[in-house]
């Protein structure tokens, strides 16, 4: 446990929010649909609404990467990255954690998408690269951080959650005295 008592405060911790910007990432690609093959390539930075998931959450810097946008039959395709700031607690020692991650972006756009398949559904002309961002982000929110890869978490001997006064204190406590766990052992009735 961190000895900053972040636990059982006084009241909730005020939940920052805050709304995405550019609202909108729209690309339009009509002129790259005019021939199959042509690319181009978008550059993102934009800032997300606030996303959470358990104890993890992004934070209020732009996710930035780059994404190609690619003519092919009846839409386009868009590959390419982004990488996005969160903070978190550690699963083991449960510090708090701040991490990058960075995504694969890989979907398939197309005019009259059927609903059951794994494709987006365009108008022909215009899309909306954010809310694309937005669900792969938090899908990617990790759940589990670790501060770091070795973190041996609350270990009682090598890693205390006591503070060192603390500790002296305990130590200077009178120890049980050893007879009294013979009574234990006593029916007294
Ligand atoms: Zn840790």
């Amino acid at each position: 446990m961190a000895s900053g008592g972040t636990s059982g405060g006084a009241g909730e911790a005020q939940v920052e929010t805050w709304p995405s910007r550019p609202p909108h990432l729209i690309v339009n690609v009509t002129d790259l649909r005019k021939r199959l093959g042509q690319r181009r390539e978008v550059a993102i930075e934009a800032t997300l609404a606030r996303q959470q998931v358990l104890d993890t959450h992004t934070v209020r810097t732009p996710v930035r990467g780059e994404i190609m946008v690619e003519s092919i039959e009846r839409g386009v395709s868009l590959h390419g990255h982004v990488s996005f700031d969160w903070e978190g607690d550690c699963r083991r020692c449960l510090e708090p954690v701040r991490g990058t991650t960075e995504i694969e972006i890989d979907e398939i756009c197309q005019v009259h998408a059927p609903p059951d398949a794994d494709i987006v559904d365009f108008d022909g002309e215009k899309i909306d690269l954010l809310p694309l961002i937005r669900d792969a982000v938090g899908l990617s929110l990790p759940l589990a951080p670790l501060c770091r890869e070795d973190c041996p978490g609350p270990d009682p001997d090598r890693y205390p959650a006591l503070t060192e006064d603390e500790l002296e204190e305990a130590d200077q406590a009178p120890a049980p005295d050893p007879r009294w766990a013979a009574l234990d052992g006593l029916d007294l009735n």
